[in-house]
């Protein structure tokens, strides 16, 4: 069994942290899209360091739930096994999961802004606690001349996250060809508690399935979306592939599959 876990915002609404598409408390419903892109940040990097500062707080008090830990194990009874997360908060690698990516960033990072410094990308990033009294000095007076700035070049430092208008090759740590890689040998791949709209779930189905032996495929959510990824198998010219639903909590559910495995 070549084993590939991606979890989405769903895995950590049991620890508090909002849904990002989905129901009344999602994030990007709120703010909307446009918040979360580069061109946002070069207009009012002001505004959207607040509304990060704010997200970045509620996610700090977090802490693992039974999904997370469930993922944790899964890692040490399967041999062949990748978490692939959505999730920039720190709570898979709370939890003791090793082999992960986090495939949109992580918000205990930062980066400088400024493409080319050995800080920005397509490599660089810094961890965002060695910038705790700088981000204090933003918090208590928020204004462009306290925004915190590279050490390297002077640039504006950017929170280590991939934006919407951004693609999965910008950084390196990112990892998107690791996942490709490992898409095309899995055996069983698990979509858990992810709407499925992102960029990453349409390249590990098509990796998974476009071959002669394709991946069993689940999807775990309270409200399985397998249409969007019915369309994202259309845009990729793919045939449809028979996925299967499970109507589930990830807390719920992968306690339950990791009993099943042990077994
Ligand atoms: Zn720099």
């Amino acid at each position: 069994m070549q084993l590939l876990v991606v979890t989405g915002a769903g895995v950590s609404a049991a620890s508090g942290i909002p849904l990002f598409r989905v129901g009344a408390d999602a994030v990007w419903a709120k703010d909307t899209t446009e918040m979360g892109t580069s061109g946002f940040f070069r207009q009012a990097p002001v505004a959207q360091w607040r509304w990060y500062q704010e997200r970045f707080r509620s996610a700090s008090t977090a802490r693992p739930n039974a999904a997370h830990f469930a993922l944790a194990r899964l890692e040490e009874a399967v041999p062949d096994f990748l978490l692939v997360t959505q999730n920039i908060d720190k709570l898979h690698e709370e939890a003791g999961s090793r082999k992960l990516v986090k495939v949109h960033g992580s918000a205990d990072r930062v980066r400088c802004s400024k493409v080319g410094c050995k800080n920005a990308a397509p490599s660089g990033s810094l961890a965002k606690s060695d910038f705790d009294a700088d981000f204090q000095r933003f918090s208590d007076d928020p204004r462009r001349e306290t925004l915190p700035s590279c050490p390297a070049c002077g640039a504006l430092l950017r929170p280590h996250v991939l934006w919407f208008d951004e693609t999965y090759t910008e950084h390196d740590s990112y990892q998107f060809g690791r996942v490709a890689e490992f898409a095309s040998a899995a055996t069983d791949i698990y979509f858990i508690g992810t709407t499925l709209q992102v960029g990453v779930c349409a390249m590990v189905l098509e990796q998974g399935t476009r071959r002669a032996r394709p991946a069993q495929v689940t999807v775990v959510d309270p409200d399985p979306r397998v249409e969007h990824l019915q369309l994202a198998m259309r845009w990729s010219g793919l045939p449809d592939v028979r996925v299967d639903t499970v109507k589930a909590k990830a807390e719920k559910f992968l306690p339950r599959l990791v009993r099943e495995l042990g077994r």
